[in-house]
């Protein structure tokens, strides 16, 4: 492996062996297991992969996890009273909606029924505003993840510029405001950004979150930068690539993470980080 690769599977499965012995000795000490609940409203291919990811991740560590699979006409009404019984069902201590749901269903009243305590996703306004403030909460589990390999690999955030490329509440924010909280310089842009290849160029950490596969070229990067990839994009061949055009950049890179196997472990292994948190506040 190239000496320049963040190596997302090898960071995450560093912390996910010490999320293992957190859970075996949280069962020795109370009699009981970190749980979460996974919610699938309809058919959608991808998600059903997700979801089982997700699952398979909680049983290598020691978490009991559900699922409660809907079908794509559930009312939001139904949604709402399953989110309800799981808010307070004692053994479930994080709930995850996976993202999208039908259009006929409010995203946000659905994510903001979620009870703040298992919003192991870091996406309640109660969870998101205290990550705006800096006191410890459920941070978005893919900006966490990142900051997490940024601190495996030693890498110096403080004083420097960032340039974060996508504004999602999920995604491009929370990693905008982590990197802020490290005393990093950050840029966001957007899609309505002027300049933006000028400001990218001034980047010493690039994050790219914004779904455009291969987009940000060699002529945008610095010398020397710090290149996170967060897009996943399947090309018409198959092929699955991120925001980078990971072939130009990195050449020119310090440190980058290749898709797959960079952000996307570190994502899930957030989850579970935030499950155990969950049940840590709950036993304690
Ligand atoms: P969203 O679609 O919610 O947001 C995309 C953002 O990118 C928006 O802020 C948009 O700007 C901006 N944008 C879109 N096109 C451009 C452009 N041409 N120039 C500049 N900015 C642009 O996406 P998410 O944040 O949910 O996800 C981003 C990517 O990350 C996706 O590929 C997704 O699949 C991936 N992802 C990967 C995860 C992982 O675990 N690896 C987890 C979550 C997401 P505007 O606001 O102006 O519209």
């Amino acid at each position: 492996m190239s000496e320049k690769l963040i190596d997302g599977k090898l960071v995450s499965e560093k912390i996910r062996n010490e999320i293992k012995e957190k859970v075996l000795k949280l069962k020795e000490k109370y009699q009981g297991e970190p749980g979460l609940a996974a919610v699938l409203v309809g058919d959608d291919g991808p998600s059903q992969i997700y979801v089982r990811n997700k699952r398979k991740a909680c049983e290598n560590v020691g978490i009991y996890s559900e699922e409660h699979k809907l079908s794509a006409q559930t009312t939001e009404e139904e949604l709402l009273k399953l989110i309800d019984n799981l808010n307070n069902d004692k053994k479930i201590n994080g709930i995850l909606i996976q993202l999208p749901l039908p259009s006929h269903i409010n995203e946000s009243l659905v994510l903001n029924s979620v009870s703040s305590d298992k919003d192991v996703d870091g996406f309640h306004p109660i969870n998101a505003g205290n990550l705006f403030e800096g006191k410890p909460s459920f941070i978005a589990c893919t900006p966490h993840g990142i900051l997490k390999m940024l601190e495996h690999y030693n890498v110096a955030i403080e004083g420097k510029n960032a340039v974060v490329l996508g504004r999602s509440n999920i995604v491009g924010k929370p990693a905008a405001i982590l990197l802020l909280q490290k005393n990093a310089t950050v840029t966001i842009c957007h899609s309505r950004t002027q300049n933006l290849e000028e400001i990218l160029k001034g980047a010493d950490i690039i994050v790219a979150a914004i779904g455009r596969a291969n987009f940000v070229k060699a002529n945008m990067v610095k010398k020397g930068a710090i290149v996170v990839d967060v897009g996943i994009n399947r090309l018409d061949t198959g092929k699955l690539v991120g925001d980078v055009d990971f072939d130009e950049v990195e050449p020119i890179s310090d440190l980058i993470t290749p898709v797959p196997g960079g952000v996307g472990p570190m994502t899930i292994t957030m989850l579970l980080w935030n499950t155990v948190l969950s049940y840590e506040k709950s036993v304690s």
